[in-house]
Formats: structure tokens, C-alpha cells, sequence
């Protein structure tokens, strides 16, 4: 459901993403981790399209982002077309990113109702299944600030999933948070992945890698340099590069 290959992505001089390519299948949860500036936002960021890449591919949900083929030629898309294209993707951020001046209920249906011009009642009607689905059934008519971290980012997900994405991205959800909130969105994250959902998660919770991911990735300097299974990838990895990531965080 998502093919990556050989993507590069520079700023300036700086070689970011160096002929990265992956593949993730339908139902996968896929764990990126990796120290800081090795590129994992880069990558997020590049496969929903909030960066555009210099070289290489990405298909994700049946879209080749960010461009059209036409006879074998390919043309980038205009921004108008490009979002239809991340309509399918659902992106959680560290930061939870809520609308501050709306309710909680209106950060969850106004992608909905604006972009897909789908009826408000109904709309609302699933977002209070969503609520329920995260652990907020009473929060509707909250407004973010009124909310712990925690809370927010379990509204983040919700308004990402009212879109119907086929996959979810989520880029260090839970490191924003303090200790005590971390554990709720994580079970969010994994009640997702039972219930099918594809999930590329940079995080370095360990644990959940452990127990929800199908794969955990290890980027260095803009590559991956280890793609394992998580008993594999915790127990004996492969790369010299995982065993000092692992030595430093565990
Ligand atoms: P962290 O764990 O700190 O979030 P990361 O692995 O997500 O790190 P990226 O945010 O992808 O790393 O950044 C990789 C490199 O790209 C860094 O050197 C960063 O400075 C650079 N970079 C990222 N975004 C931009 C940008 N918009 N303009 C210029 N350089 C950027
Ligand atoms: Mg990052």
C-alpha cells in the first residue's frame, strides 16, 4: 500500500534522504527510529507530500504522489491536485496541530464536511464514534486547550481517521508528552493496528515497537540501515549502528 524507492531528498548541501526505499503492505505497522536529524520526519513529511522529493518514487494508497505518469513521462501535480492525493493519508504530529479557536468536535469535522463536502449531521455522528474509539466520549464540546496533552493528541488521531485514511502516519506522537499521558495514545495507536490500519510510526517507544510493529526501521545519516523484525531488530540486529542506537535508549 505504500512503495518507496530510492528516494532522495536534499536541503541545500545537505543530503537528507539518500536513495531511500520501502515498502509497506496493507495492515502493516512499520516502526522508524533513528537519532536526531537522520531524516525520519524528512520521510514522513516527503511521503504525505509536505515536502517534495528530488528523486525516486513513492505510491502510497494507490496514488503516485506528487505527480502524474502520462506515456511513460512524469509531471508534478498542482497543489490543489496534490491534496486530494493526502486526503488518503492521515499525518499525527508531535505537536497535536488542533484548531485552538474551535471545539473539539469541530477540529474532528471540518476536513470532513469542507473537503469532502459530506453532511454535517452525519459527519458529527461519526465523530462521536471516533471520540468514543479514543477514550474522549465526553469531550465534543472541549476546546484543545482544556485538554491534557495526552487528550489532545488522542483528538489528533480521531480528526485524522474522520478523513478515512488507508494509512496513518504518525511522527513522534507521544514525545511531546509527559510520562503518565504517553501509554493512553499509545493504546489508541495500538487498538488501530488491530483493527487493521497500515501505520508508519516514528517514535522510540520501544515497547510499542515491540509489541505492535510487523517491522522497525533504523535510519542513519538520511538511509536505513536496518530493517528487521522486532525480535530480530531488539535481539540481534544486524547493523553496528542499531547496536549502539539500542545501547543509548534502552
Ligand atoms: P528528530 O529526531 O530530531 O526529529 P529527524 O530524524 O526527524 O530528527 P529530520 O527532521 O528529518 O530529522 O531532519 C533531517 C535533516 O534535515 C536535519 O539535518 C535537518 O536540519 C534538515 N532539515 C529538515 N527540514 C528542513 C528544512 N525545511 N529546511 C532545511 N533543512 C531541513
Ligand atoms: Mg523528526
Amino acid at each position: 500500500i505504500v512503495m518507496i524507492e530510492k528516494v532522495c531528498k536534499s536541503f541545500g548541501e545537505n543530503h537528507v534522504l539518500r536513495d531511500v526505499s520501502l515498502t509497506v503492505r496493507q495492515g502493516e505497522v512499520v516502526v522508524i527510529c533513528g537519532r536526531s536529524g537522520s531524516g525520519k520526519s524528512t520521510l514522513l513529511r516527503c511521503i504525505d507530500q509536505l515536502e517534495t522529493i528530488d528523486g525516486g518514487t513513492i505510491r502510497a494508497a494507490g496514488h503516485l504522489m506528487g505527480f502524474r505518469e502520462r506515456n511513460g513521462k512524469r509531471q508534478p501535480l498542482r497543489d490543489a491536485e496534490i491534496a486530494v492525493q493526502q486526503r488518503d493519508l492521515g499525518m499525527v504530529f508531535q505537536n497535536f496541530n488542533l484548531f485552538p479557536h474551535i471545539s473539539v468536535i469541530e477540529n474532528i469535522t471540518l476536513a470532513p464536511v469542507r473537503i469532502l463536502k459530506r453532511k454535517r449531521a452525519e459527519v458529527r455522528e461519526e465523530a462521536r464514534e471516533l471520540l468514543k474509539r479514543v477514550g474522549l466520549p465526553d469531550k465534543e464540546n472541549a476546546y484543545p486547550r482544556q485538554l491534557s496533552g495526552g487528550q489532545q493528541q488522542r483528538v489528533a488521531i480521531a480528526r485524522a481517521l474522520a478523513m478515512k485514511p488507508k494509512v496513518m502516519l504518525f511522527d513522534e506522537p507521544t514525545s511531546a508528552l509527559d510520562p503518565e499521558m504517553i501509554s493512553e495514545v499509545l493504546d489508541v495507536m495500538t487498538g488501530l493496528s488491530e483493527q487493521g490500519m497500515t501505520m508508519i510510526v516514528v517514535t522510540h517507544e520501544m515497547g510499542f515497537a515491540r509489541a505492535a510493529a510487523d517491522r522497525v526501521i533504523l535510519m542513519h545519516d538520511g538511509g536505513i540501515v536496518e530493517e528487521a523484525a522486532p525480535e530480530k531488530f531488539f535481539g540481534n540486529p544486524e547493523s553496528e549502528h542499531t547496536r549502539l542506537f539500542l545501547s543509548k535508549i534502552l
